[in-house]
């Protein structure tokens, strides 16, 4: 089912989007959780990471590649930064559209809050 982010992929509600190639968008988070905090998304549908396919290997090493080149072009590839993916409801996911928290920009915390 679509969420926010195929909006969002579409243009048809705003974001600042901080790169984007044919299969991979990526945007700043609305409620940012660090000084940097972008979600980076597949065009593809793909509703968690228990929906990814083997045909899918690919796309997701070009969200890996995404991150890296996201995080050079803002700077904090040698100081640092965290990837998240969170999966259905103990994982603590809202939207139904994988996605990776790239999560920088001051030294973070525990992984774990509680
Ligand atoms: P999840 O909890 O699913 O891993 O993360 C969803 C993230 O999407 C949250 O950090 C939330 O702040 C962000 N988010 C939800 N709606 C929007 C939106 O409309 N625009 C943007 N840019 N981020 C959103």
């Amino acid at each position: 089912m679509a969420t926010i982010f195929t909006k969002i992929i579409n243009r048809e509600i705003p974001a600042t989007i901080v790169y984007e190639n044919d299969k991979v968008l990526a945007f700043k988070d609305i409620n940012p959780a660090a000084p940097i905090h972008i979600l980076v998304v597949p065009k593809k549908e793909i509703p968690t990471i228990n929906d990814i396919k083997p045909e899918d290997k690919e796309l997701i090493g070009e969200m890996y590649l995404a991150i890296g080149e996201i995080a050079r072009e803002l700077g904090i590839d040698k100081e640092g930064y965290r990837v998240i993916t969170n999966c259905n409801e103990y994982g603590g996911q809202e939207v139904f559209h994988l996605h990776f928290h790239l999560l920088g920009g001051k030294r973070l915390g525990a992984l774990l809050t509680d």
